[in-house]
């Protein structure tokens, strides 16, 4: 690392601790030069927002200062609230993904993990729901604690820690049966074994139950696509959804074909990860159901770019053409569609970049409103969090972005914050 670049870490980490020092019922005013909620299908113009203790106290067009408030004046920006990724892998960091795996103690990846935080953090994210640490042990509960406390910078982190995966779903591959791995799933078979991870996971302090449907060891080779075999049964699928629900946990399931997809809604997962290949009928059963779609766009069009997992075989990268095209045509069908579409980015070789994915969603035939409901209000409703986050309301975490521009207008605006607030406080300021 450089001097000057050691010399900007440092003054981060400075302007950060400072920030972080208002004292309890310090009021802050947030001075908004136009506002999106989360909801409203305009922009509110001279919007103030007051805070106390990280929570939004009042919201509203020509709001007096409180006396001794400290006034941050964003009058020359855009303000949204703090943008939600329902999908990412902060325990992965750029570089060989294999590597990281095989070579890299858990602990120092949760070193690196704390990084991307702070860089997520600064790109306007202040929710991640995180749906895997990929056998970083349990450094995604650990840096979400940590961050509750205001130890380290970063979003606040709802947490799978590994996915639920039938025997021999979900690991490496390439390697000799016998070869000992880390693990990145919790592999388990039959109704009982699949409660019993449950049960492990919400001991271990996991937020939200993942589940991997589709095993690429056993890839259908004549396919043209990306696809898995299926591995759960109906029994298994039940007893895991139901012992999650009871728990108290929404379970997210990675599926790609659209029969997988059928079978987590009638299983009662509370959302589809990726849906390659799902079809309209499958999107409209979602929404009568209130299953929510994560579509994750950006990743396997970086992907077919040769931008992330840079060792893919040549058979991979060609199907991967036919994937994205298939992807963007079940996008489209979704968007023919009520069901509701939350934004979830997955993009964990690159961090920071998460809101690329609201390009690729507006790029993909979304509008930009849709695409930012996607980021906020409608992703706090999938989180469990509806007026707390993803939202400028009274009552809701102050979490504030600052833009320049109109991302109603261009989206890509969300992609250069110029000021992040998290529960009230200054992570970003640019201006
Ligand atoms: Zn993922």
């Amino acid at each position: 690392m450089s001097a000057r670049r050691r010399a900007v870490v440092w003054l981060a980490a400075f302007a950060w601790a400072a920030a972080a020092t208002a004292a309890p019922g310090d009021v802050t005013y947030f001075k908004c030069g136009r506002l999106f909620d989360g909801v409203s299908a305009t922009l509110a113009a001279g919007i103030g927002v007051v805070v106390r203790d990280g929570t939004i106290l009042d919201v509203g067009p020509g709001l007096p200062v409180p006396a001794g408030a400290t006034v941050v004046d964003l009058g020359a920006y855009t303000v949204l609230p703090g943008i939600i990724d329902a999908h990412t892998h902060v325990a992965l960091h750029p570089g060989s993904y294999e590597d990281q795996i095989l070579r890299e103690t858990p602990e120092r990846r949760a070193i690196e993990a704390t990084v991307n935080a702070r860089l997520t953090l600064e790109s306007g994210i202040t929710t991640i729901r995180d749906l895997g640490n990929e056998g970083a042990g349990l450094a995604d509960v650990a840096l979400r604690d940590a961050i509750a406390r205001g130890s380290v910078p970063g979003p606040r982190i709802l947490a799978a820690i590994q996915p639920v995966t039938a025997t021999g779903a979900y690991g490496l591959v390439g390697f000799q049966p016998a070869a000992k791995l880390p693990r990145i799933s919790y592999e388990a078979d039959g109704p009982v074994e699949v409660r019993r991870q449950v049960r492990t996971l919400v001991r271990e302090g996991a937020d939200v139950i993942k589940i991997y449907m589709e095993s690429f060891e056993k890839r259908q080779a004549e396919s043209d696509v990306l696809s898995g075999a299926r591995t759960y049964s109906d029994e298994e699928l039940d007893a895991l959804v139901d012992e999650a629900h009871a728990g108290g946990l929404k379970v997210a399931a990675h599926t790609y074909s659209d029969e997988n997809g059928r079978r987590a809604i009638a299983a009662g997962a509370d959302s589809i990860e990726h849906g390659l290949y799902l079809g309209e009928a499958t999107f409209r059963l979602m929404a009568d159901k209130g299953v929510a779609y994560v579509p994750t766009l950006l990743v396997y069009e970086l992907w077919r770019d040769a931008r992330i997992f840079p060792t893919s075989s040549p058979e991979t990268l060609r199907k991967l053409k036919s994937t994205v095209d298939r992807h963007s045509e079940a996008f489209r069908a979704a968007l023919r569609t009520p069901v509701k579409i939350v934004m979830g980015s997955d993009t964990f070789e690159l961090p920071g970049t998460n809101s690329q994915e609201l390009v690729a969603m507006v790029r993909a035939g979304m509008t930009p409103l849709e695409a930012l409901r996607s980021a906020t209000s409608r992703s706090a409703d999938l989180l469990g969090l509806p007026g707390r986050i993803g939202v400028v309301r009274k009552g809701a975490f102050a979490d504030l972005v600052a833009v320049s521009g109109d991302p109603l207008a261009d989206i890509a605006a969300v992609t250069r914050p110029v000021v992040v607030v998290k529960g009230g406080t200054l992570a970003l300021d640019k201006r």
